[in-house]
This record gives structure tokens, C-alpha cells and sequence, in this order.
């Protein structure tokens, strides 16, 4: 049974019948790590705390910009100079402070042990972690939700490779290469804030849909490309590489 506090707090979500108290306990239950604390980390734990995702655990080690400001939600002009990680769980806090929400001021690397999390959220801008979340998301069987930004155009996947092996990685659809890749993120090619503030919504949206609904049809196995210029959303479905290094073994 959900408490008093939690009952009205939760109130507009459980009254629809696909979701009520059983997929608001489901989400009270959950175990998610947010790695990234910026453009799309702040939208992800601010959404993902109001929702009731009951634990939730945040890395980053960069400390709050002025140039951040424009998009990383949560930061504002007097947290210049703290830590993105810390901040992010106090503003989380201040919405609801009945979860359990902690921080990690540390760079996310492959040392880090994700066993006990249920739900990956991908909030990273760089493809060294995208590929560490990929590797360890497959390897411990977990749910990862991985989105980016540039420019005016997001990206949004779901990956279940470690849960149904017949799902594509994120390795199988961008393999690595020896050539360097063309700079793409937000500090040298610039970034819109509403692109960051979409992709995450959509983020934890999906996980509400994987975590709480009775019925729902899974968006694993798709790429969704978000243009904001034209305001198109293409849906293209991935391909498994039966060769893939990750996930074909
Ligand atoms: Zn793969």
C-alpha cells in the first residue's frame, strides 16, 4: 500500500489504469543511475524524481558553468562552480523529498559496479561512456536508456541486448573505429536547450512505460531521431550484427 503523502503526490498518475498503485510501487522499487548531470541529466533526474523512481543514484564530476545555463534545467546562476552531480540530487530533493536520490562526483568508468541498479539512464555527451554504459548494461543483463544532443537534433534509444539477445547494442549500430570522429559535442558544435529538455523527457517516459505499465509495446530495438528544425521524428529499426564484440557472444 502507498502512504497517505504518496497517494496524493502520485495522484494523476496512478488514477490511469494502465499505471495505478501497482506500476507507481514498481517505480518506488526501482534502482536507476544517471550518468551525466547536464542538458540531459537534469531533465532526467528532475522528471525521474517527480515521478517516484524511488532510488536514484547520480554521477558527474564537472563542476556547474555559466555556458551550462542554457540548457542543464536544474543549475542556476548562484550553483556556479558547485558540483553538477551534488546540485542536481539537491534540486531533485526540493521536489520530492520521499525518494532515496545520492550523488557521485566522480567520472563514470568501467570500474564501477552496476549490479544493484535496475535502469540505466544514458545522459552522457561523450562516446568513451556511451560505449562503458553499452559494454556493462549488456554484461549485467540492465535496462539502458541512452539519449543525446547537438545542435537543434537528439537521438533517443532503448537497449536490451543483455535481456533478449535477439535486440541490437548500441555497439552493434555505431562501431567503433581507429579515425578519430568528427567533433559533435555540445561544447564545440553547440547545443539548443528545449532539444536537451525533449530527449530527456522522452527518456524517462520509456522508462515509466519499461517499468510501470501493465501493457506497452517496447521501443528497444529502434533508433528515434529528433529534428528540431522540422519538428520530424523518424523511427528507424536497428539491425543486431551477429559480429558485434559486445553482444554476439
Ligand atoms: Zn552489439
Amino acid at each position: 500500500m502507498l502512504n497517505d503523502d504518496d497517494l496524493n503526490r502520485y495522484a494523476r498518475q496512478v488514477i490511469i489504469p494502465n499505471f495505478d498503485e501497482e506500476g507507481q510501487k514498481k517505480l518506488l522499487n526501482t534502482k536507476c543511475l544517471i550518468v551525466g548531470a547536464g542538458g540531459l541529466g537534469c531533465p532526467v533526474a528532475l522528471y525521474a524524481s517527480a515521478a517516484g523512481f524511488g532510488h536514484i543514484k547520480i554521477y558527474d564530476q564537472d563542476v556547474i558553468e555559466i555556458s551550462n545555463l542554457n540548457r542543464q534545467i536544474a543549475h542556476k546562476n548562484n550553483h556556479i562552480g558547485n558540483n553538477k552531480a551534488e546540485n542536481l540530487v539537491q534540486e531533485c530533493k526540493k521536489i520530492n523529498p520521499n525518494i532515496s536520490i545520492i550523488s557521485e562526483k566522480k567520472y563514470f568508468d568501467e570500474t564501477v559496479d552496476i549490479r544493484n541498479f535496475d535502469l540505466i539512464f544514458d545522459c552522457s555527451d561523450n562516446p568513451k561512456t556511451k560505449y562503458i554504459l553499452n559494454y556493462l548494461s549488456h554484461k549485467y543483463k540492465k535496462l539502458l536508456i541512452s539519449g543525446s544532443a547537438v545542435q537543434m537534433e537528439g537521438q533517443l534509444a532503448i537497449w536490451k541486448s543483455g535481456l533478449n539477445i535477439d535486440y541490437p547494442c548500441y555497439e552493434c549500430v555505431f562501431p567503433r573505429t581507429d579515425e578519430k570522429a568528427p567533433t559533435t559535442n555540445c561544447r564545440e558544435a553547440g547545443i539548443i536547450g528545449p532539444v536537451t529538455g525533449l530527449i530527456g523527457s522522452m527518456q524517462v517516459n520509456e522508462a515509466i512505460k519499461e517499468i510501470a505499465l501493465k501493457d506497452y509495446r517496447s521501443s528497444a530495438g529502434n533508433l528515434f531521431l529528433y529534428d528540431g528544425l522540422t519538428l520530424n521524428l523518424d523511427k528507424i529499426k536497428l539491425v543486431k550484427n551477429r559480429q558485434c564484440p559486445v553482444c554476439s557472444k
